[in-house]
């Protein structure tokens, strides 16, 4: 009997919606123009998915690092370890004056205490 082959349902685009496709449409090409951001690792599974809640169409990675459009480009997604706010780097340290060091979401690592 042959193993069923599970595809990630928020990698199917079959299920995205007409305005998560079009989305789609626009990463992978910004993906295409730009490449990657930097930090973003390419471990071999990367792919473009969809937040079925949200509808936010990202790519990720196996170490489930995020990265979205933002103003034409793809950024990495970050988190800010002290407050666990998510949003693009200067969001977080511009608008929500995150002082923690923040690390792109989806990388474990320690917490690191904002200077003194
Ligand atoms: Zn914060």
């Amino acid at each position: 009997m042959a193993l069923l082959d599970i595809v990630d349902p928020d990698r199917d685009r079959s299920k995205f919606t007409l305005a998560q496709q079009r989305q789609a449409i626009k990463v992978e090409q910004a993906w295409r123009k730009r490449g990657l951001p930097e930090g973003f690792v390419d471990d071999g599974d990367v792919h473009i998915r969809r937040e079925p809640g949200s509808g936010v169409v990202y790519i990720s990675n196996k170490a489930q690092q995020m990265a979205m459009l933002n103003e034409g480009r793809i950024e990495l997604y970050w988190q800010c370890p002290g407050c666990r706010n998510e949003g693009f780097k200067n969001t977080l340290i511009h608008t929500l004056g995150c002082s923690y060091e923040t690390k792109p979401f989806g990388l474990s690592g320690s917490l690191v205490p904002p200077p003194v």
